[in-house]
Parts: structure tokens; sequence; C-alpha cells
């Protein structure tokens, strides 16, 4: 499943999990192992689990687990890296030179976007100059800007997942990684349907 996010950015799910997972691990605190839970009884669970922490997830939701690619700028992958919880991969500009793509503001006015793009551009001709001379690349890297596209795979537990949710999709949080955040929460709500809507009632979101 993938969506696209910004102007070249995207987000692809390409492992989930499912709610149940957190039901079928909590049993056995009561030394028990259910495998199955009628609806109504995993709309009570569930919110009692969520919120009976002080108000967080107990450890019952890092049993399930997401895998995610992300194309995002670089400025944006820098605030999605403090989420310590959760393990990362991402493109080596060490040893990769190629693809150079930079995320366009839309809301800049005709000229500036221009000169935006124009700026971008001719620092990527001299990433490429650089280079070509023999400057190694990890070095020649120095020139490009923020707003260059990164690809990473973000692997997450539901319970990092919704910290990485509460503070992304708050209004304090920039405008490009609430982008990324509310695409983040379609792509879970199929797999997690109850934790997502008890999750947007407390956010008070749509
Ligand atoms: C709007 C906004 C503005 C921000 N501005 C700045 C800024 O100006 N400068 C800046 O440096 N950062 C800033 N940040 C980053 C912020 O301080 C957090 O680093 C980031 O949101 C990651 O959150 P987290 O630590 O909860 O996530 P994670 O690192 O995923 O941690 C999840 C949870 O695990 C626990 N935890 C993890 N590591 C530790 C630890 N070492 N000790 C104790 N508990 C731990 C905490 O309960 C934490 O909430 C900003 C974030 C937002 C949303």
């Amino acid at each position: 499943m993938e969506k696209k996010v910004l102007d070249k950015g995207y987000i692809k799910l390409l492992k989930g999990e499912k709610e149940d997972n957190i039901l079928k691990v909590a049993s056995i605190c009561y030394g028990r192992k259910i495998e199955t839970f009628d609806e109504d009884k995993k709309k009570f669970l569930l919110k009692k689990l969520m919120f009976e922490h002080a108000g967080n997830p107990t450890s019952s939701f890092e049993f399930v687990n997401f895998l995610f690619e992300v194309k995002c700028p670089i400025f944006v992958a820098r605030q999605w890296f403090r989420h310590r919880i959760g393990s990362y991969q991402e493109i080596s500009r060490r040893y990769v030179k190629d693809n150079l793509e930079f995320f366009i503001p839309e809301d800049l006015n005709e000229k500036l976007k221009e000169e935006y793009i124009k700026l971008c551009e001719n620092c990527k001709s001299f990433y490429e100059k650089l280079v070509k001379s023999g400057v190694r690349k990890e070095v020649a890297r120095g020139i490009l800007p923020v707003s260059l596209y990164t690809v990473f795979y973000w692997q997450v537990n539901l319970r990092s997942l919704i910290n990485f949710l509460k503070v992304r999709l708050d209004k304090h949080a920039q405008k490009e990684i609430r982008e990324y955040a509310k695409t983040i929460l379609e792509l879970v709500e199929p797999y997690c349907p109850i934790v997502i809507s008890l999750l947007k009632e407390k956010l008070e979101i749509e």
C-alpha cells in the first residue's frame, strides 16, 4: 500500500500487524491465552489498555509492528529520527550520488518559486561537478540543501507509533511532517481500527 505525500514523497506500508495481537498478549496477565474476542469486549479491553497507564498505551501495544518505506525531505527525516523507539535504515549519500530530488514548497509566489528551484538546481550541478572532479561523495553532499529527498525504512511498534502520532499530528508540529503523520494514521487504520478511532477521539480529530 503506497500513499503520496508532499510534491515528490511517499509512504509505503510494507508490513503491518493487527490490533488483536494486543489482546492475545495481554490475556497472559490473567493466566489465560485467549485467541478471539467479541467486538464489544475488544473495544472495552483496548480502551482500558490504551489509557490505563497514566493515559498511555501499555507494553502489550509493543507486540503490534509496522514496517514503512518513507521518502521525505531531509528536514522532515531529521525530525522523524528524533523518535528513538523504532529502527531506521536510510539511503547513504556516501555511496549513492543519483536521484537528487528537492522538495519545492507550494506556498511560494511564482518569482520566489523560480528562484528556489534555480538555487536547488545550482546546488545539484555544483555537487555533480565536485563528484566528477574526484571529491568524495560524503564531502560533496555538504553543498546539498535539506530540502533534498531521502528514503528510509522505519520499523516501529504501535506503542511508539501512537507517541509519534500524538506529537506529530499536533498543530505545533511542522506542517510538512504533519502531512506524513496523517498518512501514517490512514495506513495503520485498517490494521488497528479500534485503537485508531480511540486515538482520534482523544486527539479530537476526524
Ligand atoms: C512541535 C515539536 C517541536 C520540537 N522542537 C524541538 C527542538 O526545538 N529541539 C529539539 O531538540 N527537539 C525538539 N523536538 C523533538 C522532541 O523533543 C522529541 O525529541 C521528539 O518529539 C521525539 O519524541 P519522544 O522522545 O517522545 O520519542 P521517542 O524517542 O520515540 O521516545 C518515546 C518515549 O520513550 C521514552 N524515552 C525514550 N528515550 C528516553 C530516554 N533517554 N529517557 C527517558 N525516556 C525515554 C519517553 O517516554 C518517550 O516519550 C520537537 C518536537 C515537536 C513535536
